[in-house]
C-alpha cells in the first residue's frame, strides 16, 4: 500500500460548460493546476450536438452574440482558428441586430477547442464538497475524491445549492436567499430528420416571440448537417406546462405546431430532449460570486450564465471573472 500523501491541486472546477472551461483556460495559463470534472459524457454542457443517423443537430444553444470588446476579441480568435463563424445578422422580417455566430461544424466545437489543453474528467459527478479549513475535498461518483485549494462551481444554481447542501459548507440564509432568487426557464427541444428540404428561408432559422414554438432552425441550411434536420425549441411557457408529459407525444405535437414554418417535408425520425435549466430568467448582480468571502472556508466561487448574463457570452465572461477571483485569493 502506498503511503504517499494525496495530490493537492490548485483548483477543481465543476462543470465543463463554457463557464468552467473559460475559467480553466485562464487559470492554467497562469500556471495553476486545474482539473475540470463533469457528469456529462462530453464537454460543452448546454452547448450540445446530437446525431440521428447522418443528420446532425445543435439542440442546446443555437448561436451566440458578442457585445463586450473582450469577448469580441476572443470570438475573432475562434474564427481564425476555424471553430466559429458568423451565421447571420438578421432573419426575414427582422431588422439587423448583433451578428449571430455559430460553432463550426457544431456549437460544441467551441467547447472542445477550449478543453484542448485542459485536464477534463467526464462522466464523473461531484457528489459532495467538504473542507477542513485549508482544502476542499470533492467527493466524486464513483468513489473517489479530489483535494484542491479552491473550487469553482458552474452548474445551474439550483443544482449548486443541492450540492452545497450535502457537504459542510453551511451557507448563511442571506447567501441561500440570494441564490434562490436565480430562476431558470425550461425548454423542450425536438430534433427532427426531414425527408426533403425545409421551406425555412435563409439563414434557416426563425425566432418567435409568441406561441408554443420559440425557435426553429434547419441544421442543414446552418451548415451543421449533411441532411435536412430541424431543431425546434418550445417556448418557456409551453415547456414548463408539458415538461413531465410523454416526450414522444410532446415531440409529435410540437412538430405539427411547427409544420406551417417548415413546409410539407415528411419527418423520417425524431428525438426529444428536455432542458430543465435552459436559460436563467433572473440573474445575480455580480459576474461571479466569491461565496467563501464571508465564510470560514477555502476559496469557493460560483460562476455560469446566471452571473454575467443569461447566455453564451455571459457564461464565458463569468468563467473569466471566476478565474480572476481565484487568482486574487490563492
Ligand atoms: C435549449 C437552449 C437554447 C439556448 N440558446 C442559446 C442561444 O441561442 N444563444 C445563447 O447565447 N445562449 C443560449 N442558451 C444558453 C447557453 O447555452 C448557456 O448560457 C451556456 O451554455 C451556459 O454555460 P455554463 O457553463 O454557464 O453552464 P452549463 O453549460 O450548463 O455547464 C454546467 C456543467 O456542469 C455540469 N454539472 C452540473 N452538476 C454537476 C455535478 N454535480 N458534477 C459534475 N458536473 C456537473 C453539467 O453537466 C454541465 O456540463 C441556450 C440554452 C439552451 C439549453
Amino acid at each position: 500500500m502506498s503511503n504517499s500523501s494525496p495530490q493537492i491541486i490548485d483548483t477543481v472546477i465543476i462543470g465543463s460548460g463554457l463557464a468552467g472551461l473559460s475559467a480553466a483556460s485562464r487559470l492554467s495559463a497562469q500556471g495553476l493546476s486545474v482539473t475540470v470534472i463533469d457528469k456529462g459524457r462530453g464537454v460543452g454542457g448546454r452547448l450540445a450536438a446530437r446525431r440521428i443517423g447522418d443528420a446532425v443537430f445543435d439542440h442546446g444553444a443555437q448561436f451566440f452574440t458578442a457585445r463586450s470588446e473582450q469577448f469580441k476579441t476572443c470570438v475573432n480568435q475562434w474564427i481564425k482558428s476555424g471553430v466559429a463563424e458568423q451565421w447571420y445578422q438578421s432573419y426575414p422580417g427582422q431588422p439587423n441586430g448583433h451578428p449571430r455566430y455559430r460553432g463550426v461544424p457544431t456549437m460544441v466545437s467551441v467547447a472542445k477547442y477550449l478543453a484542448k489543453d485542459q485536464t477534463v474528467i467526464q462522466s464523473t459527478r461531484a457528489l459532495e464538497l467538504n473542507h477542513d479549513g485549508c482544502h476542499w475535498i470533492v467527493k466524486l461518483e464513483p468513489e473517489e475524491s479530489i483535494i484542491a485549494r479552491s473550487v469553482i462551481i458552474t452548474s445551474p444554481v439550483p443544482q449548486t445549492l443541492d450540492l452545497l447542501d450535502k457537504g459542510n459548507s453551511q451557507l448563511t440564509s442571506g447567501i441561500v436567499d440570494r441564490l434562490q432568487k436565480i430562476q431558470y426557464e425550461s425548454c423542450i427541444a425536438v430534433m427532427a430528420v426531414l425527408d426533403a428540404p425545409s421551406t425555412l428561408e435563409d439563414p434557416g432559422a426563425l425566432a418567435l416571440d409568441e406561441g408554443p414554438i420559440a425557435w426553429i432552425s434547419d441544421n442543414h441550411k446552418k451548415g451543421a448537417s449533411p441532411l435536412p434536420a430541424l431543431t425546434i425549441h418550445a417556448s418557456g411557457e409551453f415547456s414548463q406546462a408539458n415538461f413531465n408529459r410523454d416526450r414522444n407525444e410532446v415531440g409529435k405535437e410540437l412538430i405539427e405546431l411547427a409544420r406551417p414554418l417548415f413546409g410539407s417535408a415528411p419527418v423520417n425520425d425524431f428525438q426529444v430532449h428536455g432542458w430543465l435549466y435552459s436559460k436563467p430568467t433572473t440573474t445575480d448582480d455580480e459576474a461571479s460570486f466569491l461565496l467563501s468571502a464571508s465564510l470560514k472556508m477555502p476559496p469557493l466561487v460560483l460562476a455560469g450564465d446566471a452571473f454575467a448574463g443569461p447566455r453564451f457570452e455571459g457564461a464565458v465572461l463569468s468563467g473569466w471573472s471566476a478565474a480572476e477571483q481565484i487568482k486574487d485569493v490563492l
